[in-house]
């Protein structure tokens, strides 16, 4: 099991909750665009929510920001120690850097003594495009190029007494990724980041994101995600919470299974599927819908659902763990169906 670090009220490692985090988009000098980003992002179930702290204007905007949000902020620091110093001093809960781009030995150690006379903790973040270039050399680019360039950088931190750390080693290439994540975890039990980077457009980056970050958590690794996607940040959220509950870590929400449709399909269901996960999203109760196309098949496959619908002839059936308990009609579908889902969401949640 990976070592527990605090950041804020929050645990990441330990045998903790795998947390979602996200990254805003706005500068973080424009305080009240930062603050409704991560506002939104909290309310998608962001825990952690990171903003490019890239000047001075920056960092002086961090007490302003905490003062309005909740989530754990974190100051990602590209090159300049002094700016990673000053978001420290101003009090952010964590700081995202990476040593390779910060330099001089004399620079880590102003930034460890930093975050050490704070109690924050850092990320020691590394990617593919910042191997350090005796590793580049020695194994190619590859997981133990990344894996030893990204744990040379954490023993720069050790070396000045730092303790609470989070790594990432991230790659847009999801083999790369996934292996220099084994790597690492083989060889460390600092608590890990675990991200695709540069994932890329919403469809691709999600479908990346989930085979890299969910095949990493179903074999234990892992404590808390960022989906990165060029989109918005509640986006990356929600994209976050549903690898998370697709492979079980969360259970606390309302699953939403439908069938792919086909001939037997007797209604719309497709459409009837999304706007009932659009209704239930953001629900924590745990919970199982069938949306299904036909009675043929859809019950039978869904028994192990809380509730659902099936078309059929004319109408639709309402089935609860299997057995149909009453027929509507074609006209009276969508209001028979989100009464009932009313009501099935007030019995869980009193
Ligand atoms: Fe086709 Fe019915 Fe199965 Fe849906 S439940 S895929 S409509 S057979």
């Amino acid at each position: 099991m990976s070592k527990p670090v605090a950041v804020k009220n929050l645990i990441i490692g330990g045998g903790a909750p795998v947390s979602v985090q996200t990254m805003t988009t706005e500068k973080a000098a424009n305080v009240s665009a930062t603050v409704t980003q991560i506002l939104a992002a909290e309310r998608a179930g962001a825990d952690i929510v990171r903003f490019a702290v890239s000047n001075a204007a920056d960092a002086e905007a961090i007490p302003a920001i905490k003062a309005q949000t909740n989530a754990a902020l974190v100051a990602d620091i590209q090159r300049d120690w002094r700016l990673a110093v000053m978001a420290v001093e101003k009090g952010i809960d964590k700081v995202r850097v990476n040593p390779g781009n910060i330099g001089a030995e004399e620079n880590i150690r102003r930034v460890a003594d930093a975050v050490k006379a704070h109690g924050i903790p850092v990320r020691v973040g590394g990617n593919s495009g910042s191997i350090e270039k005796t590793y580049l050399q020695k194994y190619g680019l590859s997981a133990a190029a990344l894996g030893e360039s990204v744990l040379r950088d954490v023993s720069r931190f050790e070396k000045y007494g730092v303790t609470d750390i989070v790594i990432s080693v991230k790659a847009s290439s999801v083999p790369l990724t996934v292996q220099a994540y084994q790597y690492v975890a083989a060889r460390c039990d600092y608590p890990l980041h675990l991200g695709v980077t540069e994932a890329g457009t919403e469809y691709r980056g999600v479908i990346k994101s989930s085979v890299g970050i969910g095949s990493l958590l179903l074999s234990g690794i892992g404590d808390t995600i960022r989906v990165s996607l060029s989109a918005d940040p509640v986006k990356e959220v929600v994209a976050g919470h549903a690898i998370l509950q697709s492979i079980g870590l969360e259970k606390n929400f309302v699953e939403v299974v439908a069938c792919p449709t086909c001939g037997r399909c007797e209604w719309n269901a497709i459409e009837m599927a999304r706007r009932v996960e659009e209704l239930v999203s953001g629900i924590k109760t745990p919970l199982k819908i069938a949306v299904m196309g036909c009675v043929v098949n859809g019950i039978g496959e869904s028994a192990d659902a809380d509730f659902g619908i099936a078309g059929a002839k004319g109408g639709a059936a309402l089935f609860k763990q299997g057995k149909i308990i009453k027929t509507v009609k074609r006209e009276q579908i969508e209001e028979e169906f989100l009464t009932m889902l009313q009501m099935e969401i007030q019995r869980k949640t009193v």
